[in-house]
Parts: structure tokens; C-alpha cells; sequence
């Protein structure tokens, strides 16, 4: 009989409970008491979710006040001496949120820590700050007080930790060149001694099962971090609890070897991402260690075939008995909470869909299917399982004729435009532009009146013609500001979209959306993800009326913003019925249609943003060309349609070139606009060093701050790219858009970029 357990649950709260009382109390309007009160209700919750989904465990650790990264560096007493914490010290929950956001309502303010994503997710944690001779001690109590809280419920508890090697891995330090920095190694010993201590603890507490995650299984090590597994593992599985080690998001590959003689007690298995590792462990499997196999994804949105995920571990069952536990693949913190919640998203939509409650139920299935003790409800809804996916399958909602005709004919589609110098050349007579040409990124500052403009014409509260009518006054603004600053290639400044997913996907077939499908990004912020579910076509165009519109009221060229096919991709719960390239590649041509008709309209500049694009990089070295080829393929198919004279842009923000320049450069944009501010330009050292053709806009400013950026500074730093670029190439533009900036300071920064492009063309 195998048991059922969870890696994971949300923590943000089915109406996000938590993010509210998060902001509540960083605003002074609740105390720290209503805080923790939260908490504890959303952990009882969630537990008891687990535990009538016949969870043999609570899983107690995944809860997080901000990351759970955070929740162990505290507990690790890791603080960075800014933060002035005392040494030895109790970390306390202010100190916490010091470290995450930079200030809380006590204690003073200090630089935040930095944030990254986590894996291949949208989840950011934040990065571990550690020293070179950093020291470890339990600086809190509350994994331990959450054990004893749900013990008194009544449950049986799984604590779940981070792994020490993967948080190594994950950390940061001046100390330390890269993640895989063997020089971090050297603290192995002091962080052993903390595990070694909370391990005992938790035997203590009578815990028989720990969890132990160590993700970084599934990506490409180096020989010292594979020798320093065997060490850590070797001395954690002599404490007196059973290690049940996770791995995720991937198989673990030539990790293998290591992973399966490791002398823990169990380990988890990622079956969805890496289905075919089973067979390669199963055979030499020790009869009396746990395999825990990971089969209901949690990285999406989708029902489980359960037929298929029984079949796939039938082997191992008949082989292991109670040694093979059943569990959803990952931690269920990247999807939503509860369908249940959806009121009025399409039922026929609904049925194929299973967020984290229904996920764990699909699990108490598959338990049921394996061990052959279904009950009749069970059974009515496996029955009613298969007949939804079955029904999917066919669906007319998924499948479009006309779609998979325009897919048939994509090979002949054109991907290449005449050489970029030519290209370059014509554009540059064809507007007019002077050198060290300036334009923003896209949106311009999003109102208060702007956003509820919107909302009420969604509400049905206004007309179409009032909502229209406002939309045109707030352009007509953005144009005529721009032209009095003296901007050369000017934007309509995006203010009918909130998101720049969101607005094109309810433009196009093929996508849902949720009312409270919220999965957590960082600390307080949630994003709701578009659901791609069926064929993408555009039904109508998407942005030419009102560019069109933008372009009537200047002579200046106005450049059409358009979000590309591989970032839309990227931020939304993708359909697991194709591959991820043939979905991108249909909303490439819906982009591309898009692309054409702009052009029709008279616009002679569109940019296609994709800053996401290198976040798509799967987590595996060997994997990445193939990704970049598709990926760049997409992008070409969405803007090779043009004429000479239309000049491409392309936007990345946040983003790190060095080992993906080929691409970058096969993209072919006439012109990238990146972040570099921050960096003081050092990312250009990998368009330095590709001798990278084509137009560049560095970042002069960061779009982040409120502060007018000096125009002194803005010229130091042009000249700097000029010193790694050829000056011909080079365009003045923000980091980023503005649509989280005000309009005083925005004006002012915008003049400013302005004048120093102008001190640019005349210093010759
Ligand atoms: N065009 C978008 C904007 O200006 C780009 C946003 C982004 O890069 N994330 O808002
Ligand atoms: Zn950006």
C-alpha cells in the first residue's frame, strides 16, 4: 500500500489572507500579534487540507512570512551585518522583513537583500548573503513551535528544510565568484553542526520523517559539490531521524549515481519533468528505502491522467509495497489554491484544470487506482476524470482547423530580413533620426484616474465611447509631452493595458482567466497567470487603433509595442498537450500578423518586448541550445514580415547576456534596449566582445527609483558604452518602462535623458 505525502503547499492563503495581513502591518494599520495570528489559522488550514486529502503528513517548513529561503537564513542566524543585528542574537520577525524589503516598523532602514528566481520558476526567494568565514546558529524557534502546533491538532508531521548544499549553491557573497564557487564549500562544516542540531531536534519533538530539499540534484555539478553530497549526507543520515531527500524540478541525470547511493532513508523523485528516471533507479532499488515518486505536477494547472501516472510506477509499487510513496511532483507553492474558487470561468475550461486542492485529491486517486481500495465516490470521480480528459482531447474549444493550416505552412514562413547594414542604412534615412537617438521603453506613468478608467469599462460602469474617449486624452498627453521633451522616436505610453500578458492574451483565442488564481511571486506579491489552453489565434488586431491614433496626432515616428510570443509564454500556465515550442510558435504568427498590420497603418517602428526570454533557459547546460533555437526562431517568424525601412526593436530588462549573446544576435532586432544602469554598463561587455552588429539602447537610468537621474551622469555613461560600442550604434533610452513611475519625476527624468543625448551628438 503506498502512502500519499506532500512536498509543499501554498502559502499565500486562497483569498491571499497573507498578503493582506503582510501589508496591513508593514503599514502600521495591524500589530504583530494579527500577523502571527494569521499565519497559524492559514498553517491549521492548509494542514487540514493535507490531512482530509489523506496525507500520511502534515508538512510543516513550507509556511514562509516573506520566502522560505528567508524563513532558514534567519534561522541559520545568517543576517548581514548591515542589519545590525547582535551577534548570537534571536533573529525577530522585523529583522526579517529588514532583510527582505529594506524596512519594517521597527529597526532601521537598510539596503534590502537581493532577490532571484528560484529554479526555472517565477517564485523569487531571497539570495542568502553569506561572508567567508560566516558563522551558523539557531537563531529562531519557529519550525520547531509550528512541529508542536500541529502535533497538538493532532496530525503526524513532516518538517521540510532546505538542503544545506542546495542553499549553499543558492547563496551569495562578496567572498564567492558564482553559485557553484567551490570556495563555499569551506563552510560545509559549520553548517553541518546547525543541521546536525536541528536533525536532534526534531527527533526530540518525536519526528520520524524529515524532508530535506536539494533541487540543486537536478542541475549540472561540479565533481567537488558531488563529493561534498556524500560527506553531508554521510554524516546527516547518522542523526536519529529518516531523511527523506527531494529532489525537483528536473531529473537528476548524471546526478544519479550520487543521488542513489546517498545512505538516506528515502528520496523524491520528479516524474513529470523526469519521467524516465524511474527505470534507471528502480532496478537496484534497496528494498527498504522509500521512493517517493512526484506524479501530479506542480508546476501547472492541468488534471493528471491517472491511468498513465499508475501504469508508470505500477513496476515499482509491485516491487517496493509500503516503500513507494506517491506525491505531487514538487512543492505546490507555483500553483494556484483552489478551483473551487471560480465562479465564472467556463465549466468545460474547469474540468480539465486542477489547482493545489484538487491536485492532492487527484492524489488520494492515484493512491486508490495503485492500491485497488477505491471507493465509490473514488471511483465516480476517476470515471469523471477520464471522461474530462478524454473530452479534451477533443475538444473544439482546443482544436482550430485553421490554426493547425497556418502551423503546416510555418516552415515556409520567412525568418530573414536583408542584411542589417543595408536595413540599417534605410531606416536611418526613412526617420530621420539623429545620433544617439532617444525613446522610452514603452508604458508611461499609470494614474490612479488611468487604472480606474479601466476598471469601471470592465465593470460595465462607463461606455465604451467615455473609456475610449479618456484612453485618447491620456495619449494625447504622452505625445505631446514627448515631443516637447524633444524625445525622437515617441510611444503611446500603453495605458489601456494593466499587464502586458494579460492584454494581449484576452485579445487572443485560445486563453482563460482566473478570479483568484494567485501564485505567489514574492513576499506580499502575487501574479495571477493567463492559461493558455487551446490553439492561439488572433481574432482581431490588438494595438493598431490606438497606435494608429498616436501616430495621427505627431510626425515623429511612433513606435507600436507589442509583448513577444516567448515572454507571453513564459508568464502564463502553458497547455501540457503540445510542446511548449509549437504553442510559442503560434503566438509568434499571431504576432507576426500583428507586426504586418501595424506596418500597414503607417508604423515604421514596433517593438517587441521579451524580457522573459532568458528566463525560459531550461535548468540544464545540454538543454539550452535547443530552447534558444526555438526561442529565436519565434521571435524571427513575429517580425521577418516587414519591409527594410521598419525598424525591429526588441526590449530585455534584468537579464545577464554573456552566455547567450549568439542568440541575442541572432534575433536580428535593428535595435535592443536593455538594463544597465545598475550594472554601470558592464553588460555590455558580451556585445563588446561578440562584436554585436546591430543597434543597442543601454539603460541610463534605473526606472526603479524615484530620483531624477544627473545628466552628468547619464553623458559618463553613454560615453562608457561608446568605449565598448561604436557610437553609431548606440540609442539613449530609460532602463525599463514607466508605468511604476509618477509623472513629476518622470517628466524631469525624461528632459534630463534628453539634453545629455543632445551634449552626446554635439561633443564629437
Ligand atoms: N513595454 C513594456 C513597458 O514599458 C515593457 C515592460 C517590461 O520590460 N517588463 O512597460
Ligand atoms: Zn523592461
Amino acid at each position: 500500500m503506498a502512502l500519499t505525502h506532500n512536498l509543499g503547499f501554498p502559502r499565500i492563503g486562497v483569498k491571499r489572507e497573507l498578503k493582506k495581513a503582510l501589508e496591513a502591518y508593514w503599514a502600521g494599520q495591524s500589530n504583530e500579534q494579527e500577523l502571527v495570528e494569521t499565519g497559524r489559522q492559514l498553517r491549521e488550514r492548509h494542514w487540514a487540507i493535507q490531512h482530509a486529502a489523506g496525507n500520511a503528513f502534515v508538512t510543516v517548513g513550507d509556511f514562509a512570512w516573506y520566502d522560505h529561503i528567508l524563513e532558514w537564513s534567519t534561522t541559520l542566524g545568517v543576517v548581514p551585518t548591515r542589519f545590525n543585528h547582535p551577534q548570537n542574537a534571536s533573529v525577530d520577525l522585523d529583522t526579517l522583513f529588514r532583510m527582505a524589503r529594506g524596512r519594517a516598523p521597527t529597526g532601521e532602514p537598510a539596503a534590502a537583500c537581493e532577490m532571484t528566481k528560484w529554479f526555472d520558476t517565477n517564485y523569487h526567494y531571497i539570495v542568502p548573503e553569506l561572508a567567508a568565514d560566516q558563522a551558523f546558529y539557531l537563531a529562531r524557534t519557529s519550525l520547531f513551535d509550528q512541529i508542536s502546533e500541529a502535533q497538538a491538532l493532532g496530525y503526524q508531521v513532516k518538517p521540510v528544510i532546505p538542503g544545506l548544499l542546495t542553499y549553499l549553491w543558492l547563496s551569495k557573497g562578496p567572498a564567492f565568484s558564482s553559485a557553484e564557487d567551490a570556495a563555499k564549500l569551506e563552510l560545509v562544516p559549520a553548517l553541518l553542526a546547525v543541521y546536525k542540531d536541528v536533525l536532534a531536534r526534531f527527533a526530540a519533538l518525536g519526528v520520524k520523517w524529515v524532508q530535506i530539499d536539494e533541487a540543486a540534484l537536478v542541475l549540472d555539478l561540479p565533481a567537488e559539490w558531488q563529493q561534498a553530497y556524500r560527506q553531508v549526507y554521510a554524516e546527516l543520515s547518522a542523526q536519529p531521524v529518516d531523511i527523506l531527500l527531494a529532489t525537483y524540478f528536473g531529473d537528476v541525470g548524471d546526478n544519479t549515481e550520487l543521488v542513489t547511493s546517498l545512505p538516506v532513508a528515502g528520496v523524491h523523485f520528479d516524474l513529470v519533468r523526469g519521467p524516465g528516471q524511474l527505470d534507471r533507479v528502480l532496478s537496484s532499488w534497496p528494498a527498504d528505502r522509500v521512493l517517493s515518486a512526484g506524479l501530479i505536477s506542480g508546476r501547472d494547472v492541468w488534471r493528471t491522467d491517472l491511468d498513465a501516472a499508475a501504469d508508470r510506477v505500477k513496476a515499482a509499487a509491485d516491487k517496493l509495497g509500503e516503500q513507494l510513496w506517491l506525491a505531487p511532483a514538487s512543492s505546490l507553492l507555483h500553483v494556484p489554491v483552489d478551483l473551487a474558487e471560480e465562479t465564472v470561468l467556463d465549466e468545460e475550461i474547469k474540468s480539465w484544470l486542477s489547482f493545489a486542492v484538487q491536485k492532492l485529491d487527484e492524489l488520494a486517486l492515484l493512491a486508490a487506482l495503485l492500491n485497488k481500495n477505491a471507493t465509490e465516490a473514488q471511483q465516480n470521480a476517476l470515471e469523471a476524470q477520464r471522461k474530462a480528459l478524454a473530452e479534451r482531447k477533443v475538444s473544439r474549444r482546443i482544436h482550430n482547423p485553421a490554426v493547425a493550416d497556418r502551423l503546416g505552412q510555418a516552415a515556409v514562413v520567412s525568418r530573414v530580413r536583408t542584411p542589417f547594414a543595408e536595413r540599417i542604412a534605410k531606416q536611418r534615412e526613412a526617420l530621420g533620426l539623429p545620433d544617439f537617438p532617444t525613446t522610452t521603453i514603452g508604458s508611461f506613468p499609470q494614474t490612479p484616474e488611468i487604472r480606474k478608467v479601466r476598471r469601471d469599462w470592465k465593470a460595465g460602469a462607463i461606455s465604451d465611447t467615455k473609456y475610449e474617449e479618456a484612453i485618447r486624452e491620456e495619449i494625447r498627453e504622452v505625445v505631446k509631452f514627448q515631443e516637447e521633451a524633444g524625445l525622437d522616436v515617441l510611444v503611446h505610453g500603453e495605458p489601456e493595458r494593466n499587464d502586458m500578458v494579460e492584454y494581449f492574451g484576452e485579445l487572443l483565442a485560445g486563453f482563460a482567466f482566473t478570479q483568484n488564481g494567485w501564485v505567489q511571486s514574492y513576499g506580499s506579491r502575487c501574479v495571477k497567470p493567463p492559461i493558455i489552453y487551446g490553439d492561439v489565434a488572433r481574432l482581431i488586431p490588438m494595438t493598431v487603433e490606438w497606435t494608429a491614433y498616436a501616430q495621427s496626432l505627431t510626425d515623429r515616428p511612433m513606435k507600436g509595442m507589442l509583448t513577444g510570443p516567448v515572454t507571453v509564454l513564459q508568464w502564463s500556465f502553458v497547455r501540457d498537450d503540445q510542446p511548449r515550442q509549437t504553442t510559442c510558435l503560434q503566438l509568434a504568427l499571431a504576432l507576426r500578423d500583428e507586426v504586418q498590420d501595424l506596418e500597414k497603418a503607417g508604423i515604421r517602428v514596433i517593438q517587441i518586448d521579451e524580457p522573459a526570454f532568458r528566463e525560459g533557459l531550461p535548468l540544464r547546460k545540454a538543454q539550452w541550445q535547443a530552447y534558444l533555437d526555438w526561442a529565436v526562431d519565434c521571435f524571427r517568424v513575429s517580425t521577418s514580415g516587414v519591409e527594410d525601412t521598419t525598424q525591429i526593436h526588441t526590449h530585455m530588462c534584468y537579464s545577464e547576456f554573456n552566455d547567450i549573446i549568439e542568440s541575442i544576435a541572432a534575433m536580428d532586432a535593428d535595435v535592443i534596449t536593455i538594463e544597465t544602469s545598475r550594472s554601470n554598463m558592464e553588460l555590455l561587455e558580451a556585445f563588446e566582445r561578440f562584436n554585436y552588429p546591430n543597434d543597442i539602447g543601454p539603460g541610463v537610468y534605473d526606472i526603479h527609483s524615484p530620483n531624477v537621474p544627473d545628466r552628468e551622469w547619464m553623458i559618463q555613461l553613454m560615453n562608457k558604452a561608446a568605449t565598448r560600442l561604436d557610437r553609431k550604434q548606440l540609442w539613449v533610452n530609460p532602463d525599463c518602462g514607466l508605468k511604476t513611475r509618477q509623472w513629476p519625476e518622470t517628466r524631469s527624468a525624461l528632459i534630463e535623458m534628453v539634453n545629455a543625448a543632445q551634449a552626446l551628438r554635439s561633443a564629437v
